[in-house]
């Protein structure tokens, strides 16, 4: 900066288009699917701007289908990973020193790239390799990617512009430094949103990247690249590496440079990298930022004066959209004795309703879970409930992996409020309701609170204002994000700023300003007109 003070594009979320029948925009993202489903293509890791195959690969297939192959990428060796902190480093010093407002017109512009030309095929990627409906696909890949990628410019240039007062003689100024050193990002297969935002926010701040996406989110993964480089991004700011995540993480957690994680996923990995992070804690130049979101145990509490047939609709909606696959999806519900026959009743129906298959085909709601890993874990909770006397099967309880890893839409019922499914993240299709007396409302919330160690969405429903503020004061700390009378899915950036607490993670909020700051260095700058020349102060006088 220096010649201007500039105003960004005021932020506006992106518009949600409808893919109903006949719409071009449905056109579009089929096309996208077909062609991208019968190519077979290479993805090679993406290190100081150029493409590096190692010849140690593996396949990419959609979980729907999963012996239909997408293709191949390439897998680091140890010399990769240590590559793509060295280039990291080694574009540090320019890519810091450009001006904010050049780094803010690459964001922008990857941001347009995606609202127009890569639309259709970014939600394409998504529904092929990580299973979701086109809606999830739009409302991911490409709204909230593009939310992420407006507002974190327009937050930038809010916290440039936040400076200390001065005085005429002296002027102070707070320079909004990078961090010394590089990020690392590691990023979950469920966001395609979140697996660009955490590098991109980084960067966008004028720090360098080391980032490791996840092993099921690399066929977007590789979109979300060409994307960047279109958009501007220079050589070495955001470098890419695939493969095993401990060797890669360990190359990275033993470089004195490192500066800090920006992480998403689950929560026993992110205690993990903590614990390396302290133990290497002498090697480091700077003390690292360590941002983690993680797992959750969402949850639905109803009063007994809500309305059954929107408590079943949040069920319905917030337990099951991208088969229960969102850190924010409800997995536990508490419903009253008196509405849970029209609850249950409503549910039912509502699951009974939902198709599942392919995204290919529009008309499902539900799809496949991500891979044979989560299919297997879900099928064995599904199991065991067959077993136990202390809960049942409401609804659903299928599964068939013979050609996709589907899961069907399963509601449990246990009488055990501490039942493994009320307490376990399970990430997929699977909600537990128990049932509670009517007039044990603050009994049960304390319940609520006390049955998971995450915090991270929640929801209560009620008619009562005394009994929601019961509910506020009892649950402050068991949601990041509490919904009053809604699912606890479904955060927009600008409105909902997003993340949870305890066993959730750091709590830092992505889509928010608070995310950001973590990746700053602030530096004061005093600058004194008039410098003294006598150490004496009035008061010493005789
Ligand atoms: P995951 O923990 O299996 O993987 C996340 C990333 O960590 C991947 O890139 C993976 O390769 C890497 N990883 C795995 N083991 C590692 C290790 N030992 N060391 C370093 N890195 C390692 O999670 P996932 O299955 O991709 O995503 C689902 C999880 O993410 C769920 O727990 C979900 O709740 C959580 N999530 C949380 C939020 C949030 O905002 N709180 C958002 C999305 C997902």
């Amino acid at each position: 900066m220096g010649k201007g003070f500039y105003e960004v594009p005021l932020a506006v979320n992106e518009p949600i288009k409808d893919y109903a029948p006949g719409s071009p925009e449905r056109k579009a993202a089929l096309a996208a699917y077909k062609e991208m489903y019968n190519q077979t293509i290479d993805v090679p890791m993406y290190i100081n701007g150029k493409d590096v195959a190692t010849g140690d690969t593996a396949t990419m297939s959609p979980p729907h289908d999963h012996k239909h192959i997408l293709g191949t990428y390439h897998r680091a060796r140890k010399q990769d990973a240590q590559a793509a902190i060295d280039t990291a480093l080694a574009a540090r010093g320019k890519w810091a020193a450009t001006p904010w407002e050049q780094r803010a017109a690459i964001f922008l512009r990857a941001a347009e790239l995606i609202a127009g030309p890569y639309r259709a095929k970014i939600n394409a990627a998504t529904m092929l390799a990580q299973s979701k409906t086109i809606y999830q696909a739009e409302i991911d890949a490409s709204c909230e990617l593009i939310d992420f990628l407006r507002y974190n410019v327009q937050y930038m240039t809010e916290i440039y512009s936040e400076q200390p007062e001065s005085t005429s003689g002296a002027w102070n100024r707070l320079e909004y430094r990078p961090l010394e050193g590089f990020i690392y990002a590691i990023t979950p297969f469920n966001f395609t949103a979140i697996a660009a935002n955490l590098p991109a926010s980084a960067a966008l701040l004028g720090n360098v990247v080391v980032w490791k996406p996840s092993d099921s989110q690399i066929f977007s993964a590789k979109i979300l690249m060409d994307i960047f480089k279109e958009a501007g991004v220079p050589d070495g700011v955001i470098n890419v590496v695939f493969g095993d995540p401990v060797m890669i993480t360990d190359t990275v957690l033993a470089s004195p440079d490192f500066s800090g994680v920006h992480f998403t996923g689950s929560t026993n990995v992110f205690k993990g990298l903590w614990q390396k992070i302290g133990t290497n804690i002498h090697n480091y130049k700077t003390y690292p930022k360590i941002v983690g979101e993680t797992g959750g145990k969402d949850f639905i509490v109803a009063h007994s004066t809500s309305n059954p047939i929107q408590v079943a609709t949040a069920i319905s909606r917030g337990a099951f959209e991208f088969q229960g696959q969102k850190c924010s999806a409800a997995s536990r519900a508490y419903i009253p004795k008196s509405i849970w026959p029209a609850v249950k009743k409503r549910v039912i129906e509502d699951v009974n309703s939902f198709k599942m298959g392919s995204p290919e085909d529009m008309s499902n709601f539900i799809t496949a879970v991500i891979h044979e890993g989560s299919f297997d874990k879900l099928a064995s909770y599904i199991d065991a409930v067959k077993d136990d006397s202390d809960a049942t099967i409401v609804v659903g309880g299928g599964y068939d992996k013979s050609e996709g890893y589907f899961i069907e839409p399963t509601v449990i019922e246990t009488t055990n409020a501490k039942y493994s499914t009320m307490c376990t993240e399970l990430f997929g299709p699977v909600i537990t309701i128990y049932v509670y007396e009517d007039y044990l409302w603050e009994e049960t919330l304390h319940t609520v609170d006390q049955t998971s160690e995450y915090a991270l969405t929640g929801a209560v429903f009620s008619e009562d204002r005394y009994a929601l503020e019961v509910a506020m004061k009892i649950l402050e700390n068991a949601a990041g994000n509490f919904y009053i009378n809604d699912k606890p899915t479904g955060a927009v950036v600008g409105q909902q700023p997003f993340g949870g607490a305890r066993a959730s993670g750091t709590n830092d909020k992505a889509g928010s300003k608070l995310n950001l700051y973590r990746w700053l260095s602030p530096r004061m700058v005093k600058e004194t007109f008039v410098t003294p020349t006598d150490y004496r102060y009035p008061f010493l006088g005789e």
